[in-house]
């Protein structure tokens, strides 16, 4: 307090500001101890009776008990839902169907805050975002799919669509819930049954979800989840009752799925990982790309496959870009995933912090500068603070691999053209950002673009309306909008015309 102040009795000025802890509460959730598989609308016990726990990795605190699926469970999940196909489903009236998809949307939206909490709890997002993104937009995923189960002759005109039987799918954690439902809206729209695996770190909102298929009292066996490890995707896979198989995960495992399926008539479509630029411009508003960039790299810790992981900025504006970059790193509030004033939360597993801070270090060892604001973890759990690599040069590994975490890698470009051409530089093409003031160049740039989403003067941006998906080793296939029906039917020859 200055002479000044205490002269005039004035309450000293706060020299901190930090937030009041407001946490989400908790109890809204009620957790099972253990949980079984859940086929033909029924919770059954694993053949093997193996189990693992899932927890919580902000505190590394056990959750729950989680069933791990073997070949003779898969095998009954896939009978389950042949016969819920045959039985029944796939011959329903498309506008029943439709009132299925409807009400798990509606479900969805009355428990979101259940589900939110959840999320959180099991995946380490903050709180903000599972209640702001995950939810609406899975609740927004069923209901677009709802709209178009009964208009499927005409989305697809002259072409008798046709559902393909059984669906095989495979997500992994960063979403837990709304990969779910990219996945089972579009596949129940469509007229199939699912046998779904969800990740093995995140399966709790997956298992919540079958309570939702139970309210709506959806068929028995039309959605049937399988927890377990990677071997339990496995069997998925190279089950021969499945006739198709969606697969979101990391681009290795991605690669094993088409060696395994090469031949068979299996219908299959991968998302897989991303190393996206997001390329900024020196007319671009430079105050609304500092929040793309953000939004872009530090959105759900990083574990996002379209990520702007690679900053691609004109090198007259660096210097000042850095700088207004480095400040907003240090409001970024790191912390528990449930307290609804964090922006970063838990990195989701022991496994993963450990692939962060193994590429982080090769950025320093290769010659990379790094900068993190000051900010303290907490001690338990799983946690990685916010980064920023400078003296990035494109051969590093942090410029190529997936990071899957909080660290941004940045580059310079002067030209347009060396900017297309750096961040086409790159084995993946999932997503992109470019940012400039002028229409005409966005349009140039984004047709150059090697990335199967473009976003301009924005990012991170999701609509169920729109189509997603990659070029490269980023997969092929398309999830979203009247292109996420596609890989869910077959279509007959259409009638000659005149006949
Ligand atoms: P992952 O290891 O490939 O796992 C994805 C899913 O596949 C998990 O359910 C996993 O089970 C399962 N799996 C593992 N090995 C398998 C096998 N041999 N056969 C069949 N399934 C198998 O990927 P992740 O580490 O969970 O997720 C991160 C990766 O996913 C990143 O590379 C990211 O870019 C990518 N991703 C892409 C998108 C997209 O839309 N393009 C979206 C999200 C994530 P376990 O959980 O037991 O390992
Ligand atoms: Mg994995």
């Amino acid at each position: 307090m200055s002479e000044l102040e205490r002269k005039r009795g004035a309450a000293p000025v706060p020299v901190d500001w930090t937030y009041a802890p407001a946490p989400e509460a908790r109890d809204i959730v009620s957790l099972r101890e253990r949980y079984g598989l859940y086929v033909g609308g029924d919770w059954i016990e694993p053949h093997s009776g193996e189990t693992f726990t899932t927890i919580d990795p902000s505190t590394e605190e056990p959750l729950a008990e989680i069933a791990q699926a073997g070949p003779e469970d898969v095998s009954l999940a896939v009978e389950a839902a042949r016969s819920a196909f045959e039985n029944g489903w796939s011959a329903l009236a498309p506008s029943e169907r439709a009132k299925y998809l409807f009400r798990i949307a509606r479900i969805l939206q009355e428990r979101s805050r259940e589900f939110a909490v959840l999320e959180s709890l099991n995946g380490g997002k903050p709180i903000r975002e599972s209640r702001d993104v995950d939810l609406p937009l899975s609740a927004a995923h069923f209901f677009y799919y709802a709209g178009w189960a009964d208009k499927l002759e005409y989305a697809f005109p002259n072409r008798t669509p046709r559902p393909l039987g059984v669906a095989g799918q495979i997500i992994p954690w960063n979403f837990p819930l709304l990969m779910l439902a990219w996945k089972v809206a579009p596949a129940l729209a469509a007229g199939n049954t699912v046998v779904l695996k969800p990740a093995e770190t995140t399966p709790l909102s997956a298992l919540l979800f079958c309570d939702v298929l139970r309210q709506a009292e959806l068929p028995q066996g039309v959605v049937n989840i399988v927890t377990g490890d990677g071997r339990t995707g496995a069997e998925i896979v190279k089950h021969p009752g499945i006739d198709k198989i969606a697969f979101t995960g990391s681009t290795d495992v991605g690669k094993a799925i088409q060696r395994e399926l090469a031949g068979s008539r299996k219908k299959l479509t991968l998302e897989l990982g991303g190393k996206a630029a997001n390329v900024v411009f020196d007319d671009a508003p430079l105050d609304q790309a500092i929040e793309g960039i953000v939004n872009g790299i530090y959105f759900n810790q990083g574990h996002v496959c379209c990520a702007g992981s690679r900053l691609l900025v004109q090198e007259s504006i660096y210097e000042q870009l850095i700088a207004k970059l480095k400040r907003r790193l240090g409001t970024l509030r790191v912390g528990a995933p449930l307290d609804k004033n964090t922006d970063v939360g838990a990195i989701n597993s022991r496994q993963q912090l450990d692939k962060i801070e193994e590429l982080v270090q090769t950025g320093r060892d290769e010659g990379a500068e790094i900068y993190q604001p000051p900010c303290r973890l907490p001690e338990r759990g799983y946690w990685f603070a916010p980064t920023v690599f400078t003296n990035v040069a494109q051969s590093y590994r942090i410029a190529q691999e997936e990071i899957f975490g909080p660290v941004l890698s940045v580059l310079t470009f002067r030209t347009p053209d060396e900017a297309v051409e750096k961040a086409n530089n790159t084995p993946y093409g999932l997503s992109a950002g470019v940012w400039t003031e002028k229409g005409s160049r966005i349009l140039a740039v984004a047709q150059r673009l090697r990335a199967g989403v473009v976003w301009a003067n924005t990012y991170n941006r999701f609509d169920p309306a729109s189509p997603f998906g990659g070029y490269k080793e980023s997969g092929f296939g398309r999830e979203g909008g009247l292109h996420g029906l596609e890989p869910y039917l077959r279509f007959e020859s259409s009638e000659p015309f005149g006949s």
